[in-house]
């Protein structure tokens, strides 16, 4: 489980060269121009000896033996949108930033797509025909890295998780082997895909269902002083009491551009904008300092959010599950917020008012995602800039969310956070306390699955999973 101590310098010249042969994509080293690290969080970057960024699947099992045979750690990055370094690595770094070919199946309400490719690119793709995937609120994440983890977004509401919308995968095993995985091949191996995360290989294409889209939705973001927290929360109460699935909000606490407090409301109604004012005029009705709605297009909505992808320095999120929001415990984490504002001041508090119940109503053991409670997810996000405050950045996260989640049940408070966002504990792997946490009644079968298919603990970066024994 320790970072593997084989030095660069004892990868001989004699197979790096004949391994670059067998590879379509780059292989690069530290000092090439294809040499790239870059990932959302500076932080969470390591310096991989080797990094291979494949152009076919083919690759991908070239880099996981020859990884395998020279004995170094492997890592996988996709769209490089965690805080956590569970897709970094010493050792070789997978990085799928090359491979997002969409293909649709218009008649089957199907898209075929390389796990490299980001949600921009995925929403693009399929409104052509009309359609939608079950997305992200961001742009730039990876659909392999989203979909593995479970993946919210404004569809949740309609269509539940992502993961709950696979059909298929392409995979990558420990041995190199190419595999893969739905209903009818490797059963066992799909179901564990489907929230498991990276603990079964490297996901190579997914099979994903289509749902008919309309070509825009109804976006707003509105910014108001922070003395009118009462009044939003008092509306996002009054909305949550008459919620449509197609309709999202997100409250969120941060500083402005000048660094001065701001709570901000933003919205999507996929819906028409009639649709969308009726949902949402109670949010403008409040009186913001600045308010933005629009008729967005479909392949534009996550773009919406790019500013979060644009935020400098370094960042570590955590979740927090809630099941009380109330204007009192808002203001304990607006104030807590704030506090920590003061030495790091790109933190934020983001609540994800997303419709549960489709995922609720999904029986726990039909997948590996196991975090199906009716719950709100809050990012507890602390961002900074230099290393001062770096060795305190890990403390000040735990206890944002423990303020955050403080009044919620003790089921809530205990709660990891979505799995999605519990980019603190991913990496805590020298016991398996967290996965076996975060999996709970499934992670005796994830044991199975793992015993089967990775029972050396190849791929061991994100809630590593022990094969049972
Ligand atoms: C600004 C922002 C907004 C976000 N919004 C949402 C949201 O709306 N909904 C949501 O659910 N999540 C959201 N997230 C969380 C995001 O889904 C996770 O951080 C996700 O893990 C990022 O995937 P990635 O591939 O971009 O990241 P990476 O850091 O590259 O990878 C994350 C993990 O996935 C693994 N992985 C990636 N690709 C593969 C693959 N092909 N095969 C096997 N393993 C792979 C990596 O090894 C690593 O363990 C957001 C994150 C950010 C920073």
């Amino acid at each position: 489980m320790a970072e593997e101590s084989t030095g660069f310098a004892s990868i001989s010249a004699e197979s790096l060269v004949n391994f670059r042969q067998r590879v379509k994509g780059t292989v690069s080293q530290p000092g090439d121009p294809e040499y790239n690290l870059s990932k959302w969080a500076p932080n969470s970057i390591k310096p991989s000896k080797v990094i291979v960024t494949p152009a076919v699947v083919e690759d991908i099992a070239e880099a996981v033996k020859f990884a395998r045979a020279q004995g170094l750690t492997l890592g996988v990055r996709g769209g490089g949108h965690s805080s956590s370094t569970a897709s970094a690595t010493d050792g070789l770094l997978i990085d799928m930033r090359n491979m997002t070919l969409i293909r649709i199946d218009e008649p089957a309400k199907l898209a075929h797509i390389e796990a490299g490719a980001r949600t921009n690119e995925v929403e693009a793709a399929t409104i052509k025909h009309g359609l939608g995937a079950c997305v992200g609120a961001c742009s730039q994440v990876s659909v392999g890295g989203y979909i593995l983890s479970g993946g919210v977004g404004y569809s949740t509401g309609t269509y539940g998780l992502a993961a709950d919308n696979l059909v298929a995968a392409t995979v990558v095993l420990a041995t190199g082997e190419i595999a893969r995985a739905s209903e009818s091949e490797n059963p066992d191996l799909f179901w564990a895909l489907r929230g498991g995360g990276s603990n079964f290989g490297v996901v190579s294409e997914v099979v994903v269902r289509l749902h008919p889209q309309r070509p825009d939705a109804y976006a707003i973001a509105y910014f108001y002083i922070p003395d009118k927290l009462p009044e939003v929360v008092e509306a996002i109460r009054q909305w949550l009491a008459v919620r449509k699935g197609h309709e999202a909000v997100q409250l969120r606490f941060s500083l402005d551009m000048e660094g001065k407090p701001v709570v901000i409301v933003t919205g999507v109604s996929n819906s028409t904008q009639e649709g969308g004012e009726k949902a949402f005029n109670r949010f403008r009705d409040i009186g913001p300092v600045k308010a933005i709605n629009v008729q967005v297009p479909w392949q534009e909505v996550s773009n919406l959010a790019n500013a979060a992808n644009e935020i400098p320095g370094n960042k570590l999120c955590v979740g927090a599950h809630i099941d009380v929001f109330d204007f009192e415990q808002a203001k304990k984490a607006y104030d807590a917020l704030m506090e920590l504002a003061k030495s790091a001041p790109f933190s934020i508090v983001i609540y994800e008012f997303y419709a549960f119940d489709k995922v609720a109503s999904v029986p726990v053991e039909s997948a590996a995602f196991s975090q199906r409670d009716d719950f709100v997810n809050v990012i507890c996000g602390v961002f900074w800039m230099g290393e001062e405050f770096s060795p305190q950045a890990r403390d000040e996260c735990l206890k944002l969310k423990k303020v955050v989640s403080g009044s919620s049940s003790t089921k809530a408070q205990e709660s990891l956070g979505y799995v999605n966002t519990a980019d603190i504990f991913s990496t805590l792997n020298e016991t398996d306390d967290y996965a076996r946490k975060l999996f709970g009644p499934n992670y005796a079968r994830l044991q199975q699955v793992k015993r089967k298919y990775d029972p050396d603990m190849v791929f061991d970066r994100w809630f590593a999973i022990r094969p049972a024994t």
